[in-house]
């Protein structure tokens, strides 16, 4: 089967190749449930030559930070950014876990000193394949379910 066309918006974003499923995920982490979040158009399980099944996110009029970009790269490892500017894609590039994470992440253990103290939280990459993430301050071990649901 051949991979579909993404269709153009006039300005904005897309965000390609998401695991199927995790396009909420993607749209919680931008703050698009909130109205005035920007048109969002999802298209959801699309046949995908890399990944099989994949989700699509298109927001239109606004683009990424990078601490926005960091947070998609942990739900998403997968994704790619289009960057599209008058019906264009004037940049792609696919996102990256960075080898350091810092203040997007809650660590897990409530005892943990990140968790009391005006300190921000803060995750060394232990492993990428499976993704495992290590907290700096509790040295606690967290796997990539623990990572969504810490986000
Ligand atoms: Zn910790």
């Amino acid at each position: 089967m051949s991979e579909l066309k993404v269709e153009i918006i006039p300005d904005g974003t897309i965000i390609d190749h998401i695991p199927v499923g995790k396009w909420l995920k993607v749209v919680e982490i931008l703050g698009l449930t909130r109205p005035n979040g920007g048109t969002l158009l999802i298209a959801s399980n699309v046949p995908s030559k890399k990944l099989g099944r994949k989700d699509i996110v298109k927001v239109e009029g606004r683009y990424l930070s990078e601490e926005e970009v960091n947070k998609i790269a942990l739900v998403a490892p997968s994704a790619t950014v289009n960057i599209v500017k008058d019906y264009k894609i004037v940049e792609k590039f696919k996102v990256a876990i960075p080898d350091e994470i810092v203040g997007i992440l809650k660590c897990p253990n409530p005892n943990c000193v990140s968790n009391h103290e005006y300190t921000k939280p803060r995750f060394r990459v232990e492993s990428r394949e499976p993704l495992k993430l290590r907290c700096h301050y509790c040295e606690r071990t967290i796997e990539w379910d623990e990572i969504l649901g810490n986000l």
